[in-house]
């Protein structure tokens, strides 16, 4: 039997319209949520990250200001942007994007954004708060993995979570959701061994690796979660993910599609941030 598939583009749609509600909530107090979007230089996948995120914010009514300097922008004039955007009570979240030309240093601006405004939730204190179980703002990847699940009435509670891939964006923080929702996760990377045969323990399995379809059916066991979040680009121009979909659907139980899966989803909870931020800088909550 094929695998239910899991439609980030749905989820993400219906967490939409709930924000939509909010924000008219919010309006009718004067408040609107403000999103800032900083990007260095031109590069042109990050334009069009910049691009979907302002789309965003206009469609669901939030005040948004997107800054473009130049890619020899100082280390210090950058710094000095987000100190003005750190005191301008009009913006609740600040966003860089990443990846910053080799002459700045990328955890000096992430370190530099008020915790209050990192939506983007890569600061150290929101990954300490992460890591404790304090209340953060989640990264939005990994929140979006468990927002899916979640909505798709998929417990992780006493389930075994094995995640590919460690990196501090997606593999670290999703395993840290997964283990904070109570199960019992593995962390896999490029050192670990028959990684297959770990694979095909999990109930949940989780992809974030960068490898187009490396995850093939024997690494899949039969009515398994499987969560894919890679992105990767083929020659021939289409988007494919980390595991190899056609191959694995019939044995999965539950399969994300790439694209219409994680990806829609990361933009989204990037809102849902920008609100919680919004509301917390107002005593809502
Ligand atoms: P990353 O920083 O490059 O990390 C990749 C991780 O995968 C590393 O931990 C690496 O292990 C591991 N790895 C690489 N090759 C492997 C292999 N053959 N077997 C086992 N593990 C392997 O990547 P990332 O930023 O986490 O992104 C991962 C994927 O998710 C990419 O395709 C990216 O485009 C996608 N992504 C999508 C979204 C979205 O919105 N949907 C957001 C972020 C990322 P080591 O640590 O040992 O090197």
């Amino acid at each position: 039997m094929s695998a239910q598939i899991i439609s980030g583009k749905e989820i993400s749609e219906s967490i939409r319209q709930e924000i939509r509600t909010e924000v008219q909530h919010l309006q009718e107090r004067g408040i609107r949520p403000g999103l800032v979007v900083i990007l260095v230089g031109e590069d042109p996948a990050s334009q069009v990250y910049v691009r979907n995120k302002a789309k965003a914010c206009e469609e669901l009514g939030y005040h948004s200001e997107v800054i473009r300097v130049p890619a020899d922008t100082t280390r210090e004039a950058l710094l000095a942007l987000i100190d003005q955007y750190n005191a301008d009570p009009a913006i609740h979240g600040i966003l860089v994007q990443l990846p910053l030309p080799k002459h700045i240093e990328e955890k000096a601006v992430i370190d530099r954004i008020a915790v209050a405004k990192d939506v983007d939730g890569f600061h150290p204190v929101s990954v300490g708060n992460l890591m404790i179980g304090d209340d953060a703002l989640l990264p939005c990847t990994p929140a979006g993995v468990i927002e899916m699940l979640r909505r798709s009435g998929i417990s992780p509670a006493g389930k075994h979570a094995v995640v590919i891939g460690r990196s501090n964006i997606v593999g670290k923080p999703v395993s840290m959701l997964l283990l904070r929702e109570n199960a019992t996760v593995t962390m896999c990377h490029s050192r670990t061994p028959d990684l297959p045969q770990v694979a095909r323990q999990a109930d949940i399995l989780v992809v974030a690796v960068g490898v187009a379809k490396l995850v093939k059916r024997d690494w899949v066991k039969p009515g398994a979660v499987v969560i894919d979040v890679g992105m990767n680009r083929l020659d021939n121009g289409k988007l494919a993910g980390d595991v190899d979909y056609e191959d694995t659907v019939e044995t999965a139980g539950w399969i994300t599609p790439v694209p219409g899966g994680v990806g829609p989803m990361t933009i989204t909870m990037l809102m849902a941030n920008t609100l919680k931020a919004c509301k917390r800088a107002h005593g809502i909550d």
